[in-house]
């Protein structure tokens, strides 16, 4: 299998680094392809903006939407954009990689996506009418490939448990898991989470990496989120809420997902 890792951290020695080392080699010895975009080491830019469309035109306004659109449709992207999207055509599964930062992922990885995730690539894709507000939520391009995030925190589990002041992790994930992974219809793993790190010492280390290698051998074998598939029936279309007949007067992220 294929297995592209996104990988954002600044320093190579870092905790990241070594468990994006691990990981490489891991899936390596099982046999699968690896690709890492480490996006620091690349220089990513990561702001949106008119140079990624190369046919532009300057006296015209630059509108991120739509010139993603004109340049994915007619082939005039910036060649990193286009190199990462090939990398993510020929994945079978995707790791996003990366140290929580403010709560979510680090500006150049949220660059990445922004970018990468064209008009027509990763949204705005198939019919949209009435009764069908696009491929996206358990369908789109990303269809029959697993995803799974690879995240360290400095606060601990507690923090990120069901009453945490943090928020339960499973909600500070979701824009990532559901928005940035669901939607273009990746199969999405249960996350791969590494609290406390400034409590890393050589034997946790190696309980750590443990732990990652065996969620890394079940990479085709875990479950995903059971996720609702946008299309399915679970959600009134074109208003994109789900049935009120389904879990009654429960609101909140877990609603998405199968209970
Ligand atoms: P490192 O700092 O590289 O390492 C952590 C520890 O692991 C160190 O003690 C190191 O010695 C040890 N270590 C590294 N490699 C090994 C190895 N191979 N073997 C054994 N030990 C090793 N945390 C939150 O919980 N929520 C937030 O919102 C949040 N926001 C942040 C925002 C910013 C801008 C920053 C800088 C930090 C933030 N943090 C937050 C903390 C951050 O999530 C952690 O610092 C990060 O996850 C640690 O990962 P690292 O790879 O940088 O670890």
């Amino acid at each position: 299998m294929n297995v592209l890792i996104v990988y954002a951290h600044p320093e190579p020695t870092s905790l990241n680094g070594a468990l994006k080392d691990f990981s490489v080699k891991r899936l390596e010895d099982a046999g699968h392809t690896v690709r890492v975009s480490d996006l620091y080491a690349m220089k990513w830019k990561a702001p949106v903006d008119a140079s990624d469309n190369t046919d532009h035109q300057p006296e015209t306004a630059f509108h991120a939407s739509l010139d993603s659109k004109h340049a994915y449709a007619n082939g005039t992207q910036s060649d990193d954009i286009a190199a990462e999207q090939e990398k993510l055509k020929w994945a079978d599964a995707v790791i996003l990689q990366f140290p929580l930062w403010w709560f979510s992922m680090p500006a150049i990885l949220k660059g990445w996506v922004d970018r990468v995730y064209a008009y027509g690539f990763a949204y705005g894709v198939g019919e949209h009418s009435d009764e069908r507000w696009g491929d996206r939520y358990g369908e789109g391009s990303m269809a029959g490939k697993r995803a799974m995030l690879v995240v360290t925190t400095g606060g601990w589990d507690t923090h990120y448990g069901p009453r945490g002041i943090n928020g339960p992790i499973d909600d500070i994930l979701f824009p990532i898991n559901h928005g940035v992974l669901f939607y273009p219809g990746f199969d999405v793993l249960p996350p791969f989470v590494v609290h406390r790190t400034s409590k890393m010492d050589e034997a946790r280390f190696a309980q750590t990496s443990d732990a990652l290698g065996r969620r890394l051998d079940e990479l085709w074998s875990t479950r995903p989120i059971p996720y609702r598939r946008q299309n399915a029936g679970d959600y009134v279309i074109p208003e994109g809420t789900l049935r009120e007949d389904i879990l009654p007067g429960r609101t909140g992220t877990a609603v998405h997902a199968v209970m």
